[in-house]
């Protein structure tokens, strides 16, 4: 297996570096090429002298994710299918909001999770990300969107995969996005998102990282919730709240929970009043979005006056609350509605050259 110097902090570059019987500042300007300069190939590394560049390329390769296809909704969100060094393919989402630009990014080749409302589960799980691969989808975003004088604001972990599902890669990718010499993003501007995976929640709260936790919740009981996670099986509500209790008394953060509103299934106003009362232990902000269609599941989304309804009570309840608008979902771009391609042709030709070699970005989101 190649050394992958994309997942490498700069520390690990620096032993790299030693170990191959080279100064350890070397480490150092690799990292800053990566990460600021954005280089594609070694050829672009000029600091390094034309022997070191050749003798790199051989040992550690460079897999970096290349953009294979766009597609652009009229409300600006784009979807892009990125490829990855060994023709596996994900799909990465630019999203435009208010305040600027979020990235919505894969952490893994397919999902291993199985939700029965969401397209990304449904071939199943084929590998993880590595960290490089996922923060390298935040450094492309950032390429594309400097061509149009904007930057990315906000990170979500939300496109294919459960990030707690790849843990490694997942905190390994957050490193990267916040390292100052990486691309420099607070980490109160990056969100992972979950399934529930409890003992990963827990484990998550320890390290210190004080991320934004989106929680996967979609009805506030086991019977229903039950119905729509298989994982709820596995980590029922009672579990998954006392580990989201644990990450709100380390991190100060937030709990988010996503909530899709799927007709006549979880969109009763019992049921919103039986979620005010499951999540009034701790600071909670509450992201409502109607189900996004996927051809393989027999829902509709709730109609406009079942979320008006839900929302009412959640709002007289004064629990902070947002129904998320529809971005990208003519592009199936939408929440839930990513999904492993393959088979999409190779690189464009463009867009994969000026992903290579561009400023670098200012960080500290
Ligand atoms: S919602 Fe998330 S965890 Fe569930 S199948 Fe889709 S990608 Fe996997």
């Amino acid at each position: 297996m190649a050394v992958d110097v994309l997942s490498m902090e700069p520390a690990a570059l620096e032993r790299l570096m030693e170990e191959a019987d080279l100064p350890r500042y070397r480490g150092r300007q690799l990292f800053h090429a990566l990460w600021k300069t954005r280089i594609a190939s070694y050829d672009a590394l000029s600091v390094w002298p034309a022997a070191l560049r050749a003798r790199a390329a051989g040992e550690w390769p460079l897999m970096r994710v290349v953009p294979l296809e766009r597609q652009k909704a009229r409300d600006g969100t784009e979807k892009i299918v990125v490829g990855l060094f060994d023709g596996e393919q994900v799909e990465m989402v630019l999203l435009p909001h208010r305040f600027g630009w979020s990235v919505c990014v894969s952490t893994q080749v397919g999902c291993a999770i199985g939700c029965h409302f969401c397209a990304s589960g449904l071939l199943g799980k084929t590998r993880n990300l590595s960290a490089g691969e996922i923060a390298d989808q935040v450094a492309l975003a950032e390429v594309i969107l400097a061509e149009r004088g904007e930057r990315v604001r906000r990170v979500d972990l939300m496109g294919i995969g459960e990030p707690l599902d790849n843990y490694a890669g997942t905190v390994g990718g957050l490193h990267l996005m916040h390292d100052p010499n990486g691309l420099g993003l607070s980490y109160r501007h990056l969100t992972v998102s979950t399934s529930g995976l409890v003992p990963r929640i827990q484990k998550l709260a320890e390290e210190g990282m004080p991320v934004t936790l989106a929680v996967s919740l979609h009805a506030p009981n086991d019977d229903v919730r039950g119905e729509l996670m298989p994982i709820n099986r596995a980590y029922p509500i009672a579990r998954l709240m006392d580990a989201l209790a644990t990450y709100w008394e380390r991190t100060r953060r937030r709990i988010t929970y996503e909530y899709l509103l799927i007709d006549g299934v979880n969109d009763g106003v019992p049921l919103a009043r039986e979620l005010v009362r499951l999540i009034r232990r701790f600071p909670a902000h509450v992201n409502l979005i109607p189900w996004n269609p996927v051809p393989e599941f027999p829902y509709r989304p709730s109609p406009a006056a079942q979320v008006a309804a839900f929302r009412k009570v959640l709002d007289e309840a004064g629990v902070s609350c947002t129904v998320r608008r529809e971005l990208g979902q003519e592009i199936e771009a939408a929440c839930g509605q990513l999904r492993r391609s393959v088979g999409k042709g190779t690189p464009s030709p463009p867009l994969a050259e000026k992903a290579a070699g561009h400023p670098p970005s200012e960080g500290g989101a």
